[in-house]
């Protein structure tokens, strides 16, 4: 028998989350206070999880998950299934490529995001707080928040950008289902709100405003802490559970990959999957190549330049060193949504201005993407995320490349979320 899907027993769910920091080739350029301005860093000592942040500079390569979050992980689904894309790779005609994938998919939410969200709930819980607070743009963010909230008892505010809350309706149920408080932003709730609302009663908002907002409402509000969903450090470690169980599965496989491709926005799906392995690399047990898969309306780590900026368009956090488009940068919008960021997590950046990490950017139009979300859809039976299909598409096009030029190449995909809320995007980029 035949069995494309590579499961991983439960006792095997990894007992240390990895991070790449201390393997670096060169060391990671610490966070910098910007020039003028309070000291961002206070400021987020007093709003963030104390736990996260410890983790956000810690230079330990390993670092335990405590049991309560592996039973939850367990809860959610952990370890999810590698599976080996048969269908797929017969639809394409390969005869030297073998395709893998990753299935992040299969979360509760629908998005790897679970991953960082339940690691911070606990941590919130065990830290004495009661609500988690967040912004969100595309959704999966809140999403997983408001799970990871309900499953430890806490509470959830989402502040949303007005523009998609309006038209996300499924989403915005789902939120409110796992009894999350879901404000469109900007809101009543907060100052900055309240201003923005006497100049325009219908402000859309901006993920630059949900973020300010949700800091405001987190620093006065008591009992709450704010919860960042990409880039930093931290999520990027919790993230690595991604990466960790896949160095396993392939063990049981008995292959190894010569290519791992992940989508980027922020950098937490792509670092999940590839830090652990660039980890064994840089440690010289592994020889293997990292491709991200950009829209050209954010291709952060291909026209950015590797300088400080700040993570947000609020100014509100410390200047980190990244790809960036530069913070206040217009992005076109796309029914990726999740990939549209300016800058790309430092971890990643590191390793991309290494050359270890190269970059793809597919056309802003996003036609080629969804062309590919259709055959993986059609051959392996999975409906992806807007976000995955670029993954996909990477994956698809290196595959063909490699098979003409008859490499024997092994390629591994990393599917972030599924597509089930994303049928309007389907029905629309498709014309179905
Ligand atoms: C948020 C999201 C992304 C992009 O974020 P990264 O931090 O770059 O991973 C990709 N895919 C899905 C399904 C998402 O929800």
């Amino acid at each position: 028998m035949k069995a494309n899907q590579i499961p991983l027993p439960i006792n095997k769910l990894p007992k240390k989350w990895y991070n790449i920091a201390p393997d670096l080739p060169d060391p990671l350029p610490p966070p910098k206070e910007p020039e003028s301005g309070p000291s961002r860093a206070m400021f987020l000592k007093k709003t963030m999880i104390n736990e996260c942040l410890k983790q956000e500079s810690s230079k330990d390569r390993w670092i335990d998950i405590p049991e309560e979050i592996r039973e939850l992980y367990i809860q959610a689904g952990r370890p999810r299934p590698l599976y080996r894309a048969r269908r797929l790779e017969k639809f394409l005609g390969l005869k030297n490529v073998r395709l893998y994938y990753k299935r992040e998919d299969l979360s509760p939410t629908g998005s790897h995001k679970v991953n960082t969200a339940l690691a911070q709930a606990f941590f919130a819980a065990e830290e004495g707080k009661t609500t988690l607070v967040t912004e969100t743009g595309a959704g999966q963010w809140g999403s997983a928040l408001s799970y990871a909230a309900k499953l430890m008892g806490l509470s959830c505010v989402v502040f949303w950008v007005r523009a998609v809350y309006d038209w996300k309706m499924d989403r915005r149920t789902f939120m409110r289902l796992l009894g999350a408080t879901v404000h469109p932003s900007p809101s009543k709730k907060t100052k900055i709100g309240r201003e923005l609302l006497t100049k325009d009663t219908k402000h859309p908002g901006s993920l630059g405003i949900a973020v300010s907002e949700g800091l405001e409402y987190a620093s006065l509000n008591e009992g709450c802490v704010y919860s960042l969903g990409s880039v930093l450090n931290h999520v990027l470690i919790h993230q690595s559970i991604i990466g960790l169980e896949t160095i396993e599965q392939f063990k049981l496989a008995d292959d190894t990959p010569d290519l791992i491709v992940g989508c980027l926005g922020g950098g937490s799906n792509f670092g999940g999957i590839a830090l652990p392995f660039a980890g064994e690399m840089l440690r010289g047990n592994l020889e293997c190549e990292f491709l991200a898969a950009q829209s050209e309306s954010a291709p952060n780590l291909i026209k950015g330049e590797y300088r400080y900026d700040f993570g947000d368009v609020a100014e509100q956090t410390p200047l980190l060193k990244m790809f960036t488009l530069g913070h206040q940068t217009e992005m076109k919008p796309i029914r990726a949504d999740g990939l549209r960021y300016h800058a790309a997590a430092p971890l990643v950046s590191a390793l991309r201005n290494r050359e270890i990490v190269k970059a793809v950017a597919y056309p802003a139009d996003e036609k080629v993407v969804f062309d590919a979300a259709k055959v993986f859809f059609q051959t392996e039976g999975w409906l992806i995320a807007p976000e995955s299909a670029y993954a996909v598409r990477a994956g698809i096009d290196e595959a063909l490349v490699a098979d003409r030029a008859g490499a024997k190449k092994v390629i591994l995909m990393n599917i972030s979320g599924h597509g089930f809320l994303d049928i309007e995007a389907y029905r629309d980029k498709l014309r179905l």
